[in-house]
């Protein structure tokens, strides 16, 4: 298959449990909650995206025909060493396109990879981190992973029913949004009333990496 990339670029994972992480980000280009038009905003399952992921003009994006020249694009970003190799896979939504055949290209190439999803679509088999992002009024099939990042506040899901879900950790994120005060408050506030959650801020904005 042809894998359509937004942008592929070493940096710091900035959110979670494994922010302060080197890591090559591997955005994929769409989302199946938005179309990333603003015009269509209004209308979209997910309405409060922070995320350009239309077309392949980013650093490092592109078109890219097989498994091995993405997985190779990876690892010509990570650049020499072999420890600790990660690559957080991530969109738009990213189940979306990857599927077994780069799961086994990157791995062969010794790389850990950490997925962030919307978890509407079941994660591909093999992957070594997958975080779920939950968003109000869709249906999440991947209830099970890692990590559960809320990105909060938002209408219309309830903390409570989502820690019945197996994760390992559960964040609780403000949302970056005009009301950003607020939401800081009320991702403090939910992280103070209910112990199972941890407060994640995204570390990347605060020192300015991308
Ligand atoms: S699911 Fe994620 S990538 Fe898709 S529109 Fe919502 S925030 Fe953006």
């Amino acid at each position: 298959m042809t894998y359509a990339v937004k942008e592929c670029f070493l940096t710091l994972q900035g959110e979670g449990m494994q922010s302060g992480s080197r890591a090559v980000f591997l955005r994929f280009a769409g989302c199946n909650l938005w179309s990333g038009r603003g015009q269509d905003r209004a209308t979209a399952q997910c309405r409060f995206c922070d995320t350009d992921f239309v077309g392949t003009d980013g650093e490092g994006g592109g078109k890219f025909g097989t498994a091995e020249a993405l997985a190779n694009q990876v690892e010509r970003l990570w650049g020499d060493g072999s420890e600790r190799r990660l690559v957080v896979i991530t969109g738009g939504e990213p189940m979306l396109q990857l599927d077994s055949a780069l799961v086994d290209a990157l791995h062969e190439r010794g790389f850990r990879i950490a997925v962030e999803t919307n978890g509407t679509i079941a994660a591909t088999p093999g992957i070594d981190w997958i975080c779920v992002s939950p968003k109000a009024g869709t249906t999440v099939v991947q209830r099970s992973g890692d990590e559960l990042k809320l990105v909060w506040p938002q209408d219309r899901i309830e903390p409570a029913e989502l820690e019945s879900w197996a994760f390992d950790h559960f964040m609780v994120q403000p949302m970056d949004c005009a009301e950003r005060e607020a939401a800081v408050e009320a991702a403090v506030r939910l992280a103070m009333e209910r112990p199972k959650w941890r407060l994640s801020l995204q570390a990347h904005k605060v020192v300015g990496l991308a």
